[in-house]
């Protein structure tokens, strides 16, 4: 999950590394470190506990000169979060200097094969064991840096995005990857490294994605090579990549999080763009169309996902169920992979990831592919490795996400499963051409509608005043509002630190009743829908036992309000669609909640955005 960046060229490595880390910090930030090698025979490492701010802090007054460097913002998988720990990790002696973004699952067994050759450790991470393997392989065979790290990685299991330096050759730095993302930057002054393109782009937008179990060697002259482990050259074109880096800034807002909610409208105009034809009446979804038999054919769809995006999926449930009259089972992927599920030839498997680079997710994937499963990927990171392990899919459009908390990913899945259950029942013939009109409306108001939400932040702002210090929230919603109830949770407790349960409303009296008394806000999400009266019911049941009542509320509804204690209007909807709006009032409490606490919204402690890890 951590990020790792490079570079070698003309320029000075460490503004590039420090800001490039920057941008990364949302995959970890735990600790942070760099190294540079400005001369043959020298390697300067600095790091530091902490973010990246700490590590610049650290390194103010050192000696950062040099074209050529990498440098890591970690999240720990092995070893707890200090300096040691952190990367770069250098080879006994040191001579190499390796950042890693994975892990390596027998590092165990290569640690006390190493230690019996002499080798001693600094630290207690995996990556260790993977700098001083390819130091004792380099040294026994005389091998050079790009033979003693395919060597290496033979050896290894697990998953890693590397860049390696060798002191002895600093025209030269060693990049490899297998199921940690990894990509190449080329530009005029030099050549970029990096686990996502995001510390790139102001430099070049001209990218090399290399594969799994591959090996690049980046020269200093501008020139690499790419290479498979068994030294058979791999070539891969170069794409241009299409990213605006107003949207990796903030833009006046204070933290991503907030401005990445107040973008939804937009992101998901985007999103909508080119797919959605209002005036044709039509849906054109191109992975649909393209594999439309597979589609229709498929006895039942799972949709597979971890986190915010599961949430997503129960969405996609109920309306690929309800459009296209198609079973769906909505799996997290990382127990989908290990119990030996029942999937084959005629399912589809839909992998939803914001990232394209869930590692349970990936493993999901891969096991629905042996099995027989057609794999349909939704995805925000274009070029992801989810992406490119798919037979198809659709990406949600909706730029950079940058939060650690998913805002605008959550509501740009969702607007693509409801795209692509509206556009299969099209090509089925199950949906009239008055409720495909009807649908197609509201689905394009939704952005407006999000807008009108997005004025009452200012309210929501003062309401979440009064609940900052609450110890527990619970969250209750039925049918569609039920997974925004678990998506509110959610959000409270990764950003505030808040316990909160979210509950389908009539779960509530088999258990989550008993924790209601004056102290327990309840959010209930009470919109008009069919089972409206019922939710009015399960509001005078917390009522009644002195629970406070936080509803969300169609605009206009009297009786409700009346019996809230606060209430948040949102324009009315269509049901299948009424997440979409729904959803941003508990982002915004959640996140005014967390930033009245005046915790760091962007980068909640222990979590990190791109879970590579399993
Ligand atoms: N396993 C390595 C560590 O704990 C890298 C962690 C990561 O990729 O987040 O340092």
């Amino acid at each position: 999950m951590c990020g790792i960046v490079g570079y070698i060229g003309r320029k000075q490595a460490y503004p590039i590394l420090i800001e490039g880390l920057k941008r990364l910090e949302y995959r970890g930030y735990d600790s942070a470190g760099v190294a540079l090698m400005p001369a043959k025979n020298i390697i300067n490492v600095y790091k530091s506990a902490g973010k990246v701010k700490q590590l610049e802090a650290a390194v103010a007054g050192c000696d950062v000169a040099g074209c050529a460097g990498i440098a890591h913002t970690r999240w720990a998988t092995h070893g707890e979060p200090n300096k040691e720990n952190s990367h770069p990790h250098c080879s006994m002696g040191g001579r190499l200097a390796l950042v890693h973004n994975g892990i390596i699952e027998n590092y165990a067994v290569l640690k006390e094969k190493l230690t019996a050759e002499g080798y001693a450790f600094a630290s207690d991470t995996d990556t260790e064991v993977l700098v001083q393997l390819i130091d004792y392989i380099q040294k026994k065979g005389n091998y050079n840096l790009v033979t003693a790290v395919q060597l290496a990685l033979k050896e290894v299991v697990g998953a890693y995005a590397i860049a390696v330096m060798d002191r002895e050759n600093p025209e030269m730095i060693v990049a490899a990857r297998k199921s940690s993302p990894l990509v190449i930057g080329l530009a005029d002054d030099g050549l970029y490294l990096a686990s996502d393109a995001t510390p790139i782009i102001e430099h070049t937008n001209r990218m090399v994605y290399p594969d799994d179990e591959e090996v690049a060697a980046l020269y200093k002259d501008g020139s690499y090579r790419i290479m498979n482990l068994e030294n058979v050259e791999c070539c891969h074109e170069a794409q241009t990549v299409a990213l605006n880096i107003g949207q990796l800034q903030k833009g006046g807002f204070p933290h991503f999080m907030i401005k990445e909610i107040y973008d939804q409208p937009e992101c998901l105009a985007d999103c909508m763009r080119g797919r959605v034809m209002a005036d044709m009446n039509r849906i054109v979804i191109s992975a649909v169309n393209n594999y439309k038999d597979v589609l229709m054919r498929a006895k039942r769809f799972i949709i597979v996902a971890c986190g915010t995006s599961w949430h997503a999926g129960l969405i996609g449930k109920q309306l690929i169920e309800s459009f296209c009259r198609i079973p769906v089972e909505v799996e997290y992927a990382s127990e989908f992979r290990y119990r030996n599920p029942v999937v084959g030839k005629d399912d589809v498997v839909i992998a939803i990831s914001q990232s394209g680079e869930t590692a349970d997710t990936l493993a999901a994937i891969e096991l629905a592919r042996e099995r027989g499963a057609f794999i349909y990927g939704i995805c925000n990171v274009v070029g992801s490795s989810i992406a490119r392990a798919t037979d198809t899919g659709s990406y949600i459009h909706v730029g950079p996400e940058i939060g650690v908390a998913s805002t605008k990913a959550f509501t740009g899945q969702v607007t693509v499963l409801a795209m692509f259950a509206l556009a299969l029942a099209q090509v089925q013939g199950k949906i009239s051409g008055e409720q495909m009109k009807e649908t197609i409306e509201e689905l394009v108001s939704v952005p407006d509608k999000i807008r009108e939400v997005l004025k009452q932040d200012d309210y929501i702002n003062n309401m979440a005043k009064v609940f900052t210090y609450a110890h527990n929230f619970i969250y209750l919603g039925r049918g569609y509002a039920f997974p925004v109830a678990l998506e509110g949770a959610l959000k409270l407790k990764e950003i505030s630190y808040i316990h909160a349960e979210g509950y389908p409303a009539a779960e509530m009296k088999h258990g989550p009743i008993a924790l209601i008394d004056m102290n327990m806000p309840v959010v209930v999400i009470a919109t008009k829908s069919p089972l409206y009266e019922k939710v009015v019911s399960n509001i005078q049941e917390i009522k009644a036992r002195g629970g406070k009542i936080l509803a969300v509320i169609t605009e206009g509804d009297t009786v409700i309000k009346e019996m809230a204690d606060y209430s948040i209007e949102v324009p009315e909807t269509m049901e299948c669609l009424e997440s979409l709006v729904t959803s941003v009032p508990l982002q915004l409490l959640a996140y005014h909640i967390a930033a009245n606490k005046g915790l760091d919204v962007d980068k909640p402690r222990n979590l990190a955005k791109s879970v590579t890890v399993e």
